[in-house]
This record gives structure tokens, sequence and C-alpha cells, in this order.
């Protein structure tokens, strides 16, 4: 693999990892979480997507597709996202710049020459770089020839996992990847099925990452009624206790995340509930009765 395709990097992350970081997003991913927030991230392939609020009406991108899906209302253009969902041309075509292409192919080199540029704030604050989605893992190959490059340089290497991985690449990561962060999505098999069409077991990416002996940080994003149950702390309190890699739990509330653009949605994405005080109080009764070490929650530490 020569080229990764990735949808952003982004540089000076504080919540990827340790320290100071630049967190690469590969674009790609096999599940389709109801609640993602980088839906953008979904589709392995290059996306177009068209954002409205630029548009002034002009028809040139109508003109351009000979009125196949897309028309005008209201001075501005509706576009069918299905059907054009990979029609990059009309990039040149708009003069207010309301499309753009979601997914950049990159070379190894060009994104450690990125990468490169902050390894002073790197060392200071004892960060590095963290590979993230989508699912990085689908990227493997090239991941790995990224990573050896920044091994040269001595960097802290994290991946971000969903605990899908279709290919296995998980067992040739270890050599590499310093830390890993995975996410713990729901105790319930119906809450799989319903809202991320897979069923994972995390304890199968556990028991790899336990056996090479690598630390992971624990992700759970919290959605109010949908997988914040007791089962899902019961679970969270048996993976700590029986897995002494997972160094730190982190609690993600959800949160509504609008974007302007549209684009062709691979999941059925959803807007749930946003917890409120009261509900985050559960939870943090939740992690105190069963007495998990080391969470924490909105950068606190909940003290047990
Ligand atoms: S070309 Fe651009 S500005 Fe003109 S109608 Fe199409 S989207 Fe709107
Ligand atoms: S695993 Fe992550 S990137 Fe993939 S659909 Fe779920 S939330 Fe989105």
């Amino acid at each position: 693999m020569t080229k990764g395709l990735i949808f952003d990097i982004q540089r000076f992350s504080l919540n990827d990892g340790p320290g100071i970081r630049t967190t690469v997003f590969f674009k790609g991913c096999g599940l389709r979480c109801a609640w993602c927030h980088n839906p953008e991230s979904i589709a392995s392939y290059q996306q177009l997507s068209y954002d409205p609020t630029r548009c002034d009406g002009c028809q040139k991108c109508m003109v351009a597709v000979g009125g196949k899906g897309i028309s005008i209302l209201n001075q501005k253009a509706v576009v069918d996202m299905d059907i054009h969902d990979r029609t990059l041309e009309l990039v040149g075509v708009c003069p207010q710049n309301c499309f753009r292409v979601l997914g950049d192919e990159k070379t190894v080199d060009e994104i450690v020459n990125v990468v490169l540029k902050d390894l002073d704030y790197y060392r200071e604050s004892h960060g590095g770089v963290t590979f993230s989605g989508g699912e990085a893992l689908n990227q493997w190959p090239f991941i790995e020839s990224v990573a050896k490059k920044l091994k040269e340089h001595g960097l802290h290497l994290t991946l971000d996992i969903s605990g899908y991985d279709p290919a296995r690449y998980l067992n040739y990561t270890t050599d590499l990847i310093d830390l890993y962060l995975l996410d713990l999505k729901t105790s319930s098999d119906m809450v799989y099925q319903k809202y991320i069409r897979q069923i994972l077991d995390p304890k199968q990416t556990l028991n790899t990452l336990k056996k090479a002996s690598r630390p992971v940080i624990l992700r759970c994003p919290l959605i109010p009624d949908i997988n914040d149950d007791p089962g899902y702390f019961d679970l969270l309190a048996n993976l700590v206790d029986e897995y002494d890699n997972i160094i730190e739990t982190n609690l993600l509330p959800y949160h509504k995340l609008r974007k302007n653009q549209n684009f062709k949605l691979y999941n059925d994405r959803q807007f749930f509930t946003e917890p409120d005080s009261t509900r985050k109080e559960i939870w943090v009764k939740e992690i105190r009765d069963r007495k998990i070490r080391n969470v924490w929650m909105e950068n606190k530490e909940i003290s047990l």
C-alpha cells in the first residue's frame, strides 16, 4: 500500500493519548455506530460533500450534471448525495466552493513530514502520534510504514481501535504501537445489532493486547438510555478487574455534533438525548459502587 486514505490530520490534539499529539484520521470503517461523531470517516473511498450554506443558486452544478440529482429550491442547490457521492468533478464547477472531497490520498513521507513539524512539543509534553479513524486498522500495512519511520525519531505511537478487526491486523501492530485506545460500546447484543450492526467481544481484542503486554485506555461513549445500563458498568468493572493492562478508562458523555456539510451517510445516523448533570452523577455512582479504578470523565478523575 503506497498511499493511505485519510480524512484529517489534527495537530495539537490533547484527548487522543498522553501529552500533545498529532492525530491522523484514516478513512473507512466496517462498523455503523448510530452515534458516530465522524460519519465522513465511514466510506473507504474519496467522497463528495456539499455545504449548502455557501450556495447562491447560480445553477452551474445543475447544468454540469444535466439536471440529474440536482435541483434549485429557494436559491439553493438541492443535491442528491446518493447519486453524487462520487461526482468529484463538481468541486471544480462551483464558484462558491460548496463542494469538497472527503478523503485525501497521502504518501508515507507526506504524513511523516507533517508529524515531524511538532517534534519539540511531543518531547516536552511526552506526547506523540495517534492513528485514528474510521478504523485505522483497516489501513495497517500503510500505517506500519509510517510508524516505522516515526519510530526512528523515538515517537510514542497510539492506535485508536473500535474492537472490530476483520483483517486481523492487530497481532501485527504490537511491535510498533505503544498504547491502544479501545472503545467499549455496549454490553448488550441487542444494542450492538440495532445501533452498530455488528456484535463485538472486547475480550478478543484485550486478550491479544494483554498477551503482548500492551497498555490500553478504554473509551466509553455513554448514550443515555441506549447503552448506560447497569450491565454496561458490570462489564466495565469485570474487564478492569481481569485485564491489568487497562491503565485508564475514559467516560465520554454523548453530545450532538452538527456538521454543515451533506454527504452520503453509511450509518443510520441518529440524534440521542444529551446527558444532564443528574445522569452524569448516576454514572459516577455506578463507578463508585463497583470501585472501578482510574476512571475519568471530562478531564476529572472519579474519586472512589
Ligand atoms: S454551483 Fe455552487 S453556488 Fe452554484 S448552485 Fe451549485 S452549489 Fe450553488
Ligand atoms: S467505530 Fe468509530 S468511526 Fe466507526 S462507525 Fe463507530 S464511531 Fe464511527
